[in-house]
């Protein structure tokens, strides 16, 4: 059971392509092309969406599709699927992953699709069958829908223990595209990485890091209207989606995510840049525990970071651009706050995820040195302005009378002019022992959103195109958006 990450993703092509007649796609960009409701694609099913909603058009490509295969790269980062929270906190969520998928456009329907996973897993990738559970969808009455006792059955005849089938409600297994369009009941599989014989039905429930979901098949089955009705698609669709990292970790028998071929590398190269101690996976001690945190975090943004902009997506000011931007930015802090790192860690990892993904995702060796340049001049920006903050604060703290708050205005203005993360500041005035004058801090966010939306209505009122631009002093601590940019600029095409 140990089989390199690249030779899992081959045989999940291959066993579809080549022993069920699947066509194989390569995968889209992340940046969504026509699809101004998402920051990032962030499922495999995102490039078919015109064929489950019947828009396609009759004579295009996409509409000759009966069963297809393919390795989508996918970013969890911002809008209605957002993981970065969970990122490095968890060995299971990353910002970017791979989302393994196979469909079936108005072809084979439930029986199938189970068979074909269960044959995957069981045969090709030789998962114990007692270490896997599977859920079906149980029914939701304020719907009227019944339970899907169809795919129970499915699930059953193919051998599994009636123990190991388990109805979930709504939340868990009815998959929605969004408000409207097509909709589904969804069986997933679950690995039990313990095992011996325990009963896993209460882990599933709870959400235990011991069992992990490995895969989603949705069936397409309805149409949301947009009063609410459920009507039945005059076509069936399969959507099904595994996480490529989720998996291998299965199959090299490890409980992390980043103890896999697919992150190794990266951390090495992490460890060889900064002098840290080694990465150590999960462990109790709190202070090797942040420092292992850090290894994930940027081995994970790294690779998010290349993916991204390779594909055009660059770190910036507004959408998926300022994601990204806080992405880098999160990485580069934990390199110097927590690794240590010397200045350019962040960059020089590019070659190393270009290895470890360069097979599967060709177009990242295209562009490798172009990622290298946008990471270090972005890189470089921040720690500059990192210092700068820094020495404002020093300056301003060895200023002030003793028992008294951080100046609110200082504050504001390493907040507005550098760039300085709100966070941070906290961070480090707290390391100090002190605190920021919140109260004054308020009253100038408060005055700054003020004087921005009368600024946007004068322009409105002189016809000028500006958008309004208000932020909730909430909104600014979780998003650490800068009022003024100081990342360098670039002409990027
Ligand atoms: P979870 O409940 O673990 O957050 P999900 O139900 O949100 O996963 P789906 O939308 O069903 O995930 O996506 C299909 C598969 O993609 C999942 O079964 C999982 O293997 C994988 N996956 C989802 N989110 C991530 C992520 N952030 N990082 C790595 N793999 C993921
Ligand atoms: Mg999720
Ligand atoms: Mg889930
Ligand atoms: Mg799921």
């Amino acid at each position: 059971l140990s089989l390199p990450g690249g030779r899992a993703r081959a045989a999940f092509l291959r066993f579809f392509q080549e022993r069920h007649g699947h066509r194989r796609l390569p995968s889209a960009p992340v940046r969504p092309r026509g699809d101004p409701s998402l920051l990032f694609v962030n499922a495999g099913m995102n490039q078919f969406k015109p064929i489950f909603l019947g828009t396609a058009h009759p004579r295009s490509e996409l509409s000759r599709y009966r069963r297809v295969v393919n390795s989508q790269k996918c970013v969890r980062a911002g809008g209605k699927h957002n993981d970065l929270e969970d990122v490095g906190r968890d060995t299971c969520h990353h910002t970017f992953f791979e989302m393994l998928g196979n469909w079936s456009f108005g072809d084979y329907f439930k029986e199938e699709a189970c068979s074909m996973a269960w044959e995957l897993l069981t045969e090709v990738y030789e998962i114990p069958k007692d270490r896997l559970y599977v859920t079906y969808f149980g029914g939701d009455s304020s719907l009227g829908l019944s339970a899907d006792e169809e795919c129970r059955d499915v699930w059953l005849q193919l051998g599994v223990p009636a123990s190991r089938v388990l109805p979930f409600p709504l939340k868990d297994n009815f998959w929605e595209m969004g408000d409207t369009g097509p909709c589904g009941p969804c069986t997933e599989i679950h690995y039990d990485h313990v095992g011996g014989g325990r009963n896993a039905a209460a882990l599933v429930n709870q959400g235990s890091p011991d069992v992990v979901e490995i895969w989603n098949l949705v069936f397409m089955q309805y149409n949301r209207e947009v009063e609410g009705n459920l009507l039945p698609l005059p076509q069936h669709h399969v959507d099904t989606g595994m996480g490529l990292e989720r998996l291998v970790t299965v199959l090299q028998n490890k409980r992390s995510n980043y103890d896999t071929d697919l992150f190794t590398p990266i951390l090495d190269a992490i460890h060889k840049g900064c002098g840290a101690p080694k990465y150590q996976g999960l462990v109790g001690d709190a202070d090797v525990g942040r420092v292992n945190m850090a290894y994930r975090v940027v081995a994970d943004h790294v690779r998010t970071l290349c993916v991204c902009i390779t594909d055009g997506i660059y770190p910036g000011l507004s959408g998926a651009e300022l994601v990204l931007r806080r992405i880098l930015r999160r990485a580069v802090r934990f390199c110097s706050e927590v690794l240590h790192a010397p200045p350019g860690l962040l960059a020089s990892l590019v070659p190393t995820v270009v290895e470890v993904l360069g097979d599967a995702y060709p177009e990242l060796r295209k562009n490798a040195d172009q990622v290298v340049d946008i990471i270090s001049e972005n890189e470089a920006a921040f720690l500059s302005s990192l210092e700068r903050g820094r020495r404002v604060i020093e300056r301003t703290v060895q200023q002030m009378q003793p028992s008294t708050n951080f100046p609110a205005d200082v504050a504001w203005s390493l907040y507005g002019n550098l760039g300085f993360p709100l966070d941070l500041i906290d961070l480090m005035l707290e390391e100090k022992g002190i605190r920021l004058d919140s109260d004054a801090f308020n009253e100038l966010v408060l005055e700054d959103a003020k004087r921005k939306a009368q600024g946007a209505q004068a322009a409105q009122l002189e016809g000028a195109d500006v958008r309004l631009d208000v932020h909730s002093l909430a909104q600014l601590r979780g998003d650490n958006v800068p009022a003024t940019d100081d990342s360098p600029k670039y002409s990027y095409k």
